[in-house]
């Protein structure tokens, strides 16, 4: 079997449809600490600033999140929950 893939991909390779949970992420517990986004392996936590928070929060592309579920687990403030996709 071939896998050898061409370099510069992965932005078309979109893996959400692998999922079958998804983080919700619950802003009035997330302290801001950005720890989630860098340690998502799709890299696809970025951090921005939500004017209601006036601070940095986290935003989800589900279109690569797999739902791993690493971001809920290494949480410190457990804002994150893992739910049932609806597919
Ligand atoms: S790890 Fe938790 S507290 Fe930190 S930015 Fe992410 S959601 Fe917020
Ligand atoms: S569930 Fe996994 S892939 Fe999705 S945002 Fe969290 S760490 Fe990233």
């Amino acid at each position: 079997m071939n896998i050898t893939v061409k370099p510069n991909t992965t932005i078309v390779n979109k893996t959400g449809g692998w999922r079958t949970f998804k983080p919700k992420i619950f802003y009035d517990k997330c302290i801001s600490c950005g720890f989630c986004s860098r340690i998502c392996p799709e890299g696809c936590i970025t951090m921005e600033n939500l004017k209601q928070y006036k601070k940095l929060k986290p935003i989800t592309n589900y279109d690569y999140c797999k739902g791993c579920g690493l971001c809920a687990e290494e949480c410190v403030a457990k804002a994150i929950v893992m739910e049932k996709e609806d597919k």
